[in-house]
């Protein structure tokens, strides 16, 4: 039985602030609904009161461009993710993380807002996020205040207070002449919990032929997504030069399983989930440096893409 509580309409984001303060008992803010409302049925979570953000404009409007970010308001959900030309033009990664989350369904309701503020470690959009050094606009009584994703994943207490919201998400374009591909995969889904589940979010740029940045970021391997900063180094500066980049693809995605694999080993030894993660990140490194590099027709075919 869903538990007794009130809801307030805010239509504003002002309003929505000062509706957080003023309230009193347990207030919770409410978008999309889809975690917060089996939350509330399951005892999970307890409210006096919902703030619903659904119908604060500021929240809710389109993808721009703004002072060489692509800025996403924090009500934008995973279907805009998925067909916004904007979101796939610049973070192609993130439009894929919003086609593989969850079913249709779902994927209408569901907002970046909701699923940065849940922070669960298998949340489909954080390691995009990450790869992309999205920046997060948090908003409250107190004033507004912006903090890389890499900092909210690496604190060590939650980093969204109560009566806090997730107003915008900013992320940086690539500089002029720099071509920035990048890509999101995962095995698993919400429907079949038994099976294990991971996802991995990669962004490579390169200029005239040389690897300028790398970045990668795996997730549902630990509390948070991981960056993973060392093989990113390993592959900045290196020259993908036509009749080579086959070569270099090949490399970098052994080089990754490898990597991958070692970093399963150290964020859960010993669980019993270790044994299958520990094969699945290697197929979804070749997955994730074939979309990098579509031309070489790398893919083992043994990753992921949504709903398995
Ligand atoms: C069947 C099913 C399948 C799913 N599949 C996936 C999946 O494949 N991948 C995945 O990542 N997730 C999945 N989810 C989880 C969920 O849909 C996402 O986490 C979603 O992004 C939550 O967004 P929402 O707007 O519905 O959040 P809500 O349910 O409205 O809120 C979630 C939490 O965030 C808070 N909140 C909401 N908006 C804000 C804000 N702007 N600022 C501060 N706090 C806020 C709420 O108080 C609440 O604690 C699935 C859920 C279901 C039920």
């Amino acid at each position: 039985m869903m538990p007794e509580f009130q809801i307030a309409c805010p239509q504003n984001l002002a309003d929505a602030i000062t509706e957080a303060s003023r309230l009193q008992g347990e207030v919770l803010f409410v978008n999309g609904g889809t975690d917060l409302i089996l939350e509330l049925r399951s005892g999970q979570k307890k409210a006096d009161w919902l703030i619903d953000l659904s119908q604060v404009p500021e929240l809710q409007s389109l993808p721009t461009l703004e002072n060489g970010m692509l800025k996403l308001r924090s009500g934008v959900t995973f279907t805009r993710l998925s067909t916004d030309p904007l979101v796939r033009k610049h973070a192609r990664c993130l439009a894929h993380a919003g086609e593989q989350m969850g079913s249709a369904q779902i994927r209408n309701r569901a907002t970046l807002g909701g699923n940065i503020a849940s922070a669960s470690p298998a949340g489909d959009s954080l390691p995009a996020l990450a790869a992309l050094e999205a920046e997060v606009t948090i908003e409250g009584s107190e004033g507004a205040r912006t903090l890389t994703v890499a900092e909210m994943l690496a604190a060590k207490e939650k980093t969204l207070k109560a009566r806090e919201l997730v107003t915008e998400i900013l992320i940086p374009l690539a500089e002029q002449g720099i071509e920035r591909r990048s890509t999101f995969t995962k095995i698993g889904s919400r429907t079949q919990v038994s099976i294990a589940r991971l996802n991995l979010a990669a962004v490579m740029e390169l200029e005239h032929g040389v690897i300028r940045k790398m970045r990668l970021a795996v997730g549902a391997i630990g509390k948070a997504p991981l960056r993973l900063y060392e093989f990113e180094k390993e592959w900045e500066g290196k020259a993908v030069k036509a009749e080579s980049a086959g070569k270099i693809a090949g490399e970098i995605a052994g080089t990754l399983a490898e990597f991958l694999t070692k970093t399963v080993d150290q964020a859960i030894p010993g669980r019993h989930s270790q044994a299958y993660k520990r094969q699945a990140v290697q197929a979804l490194a070749f997955d994730v440096v074939a979309e990098l590099f579509p031309e070489q027709g790398l893919g083992q075919g043994g990753g992921g893409n949504g709903g398995r």
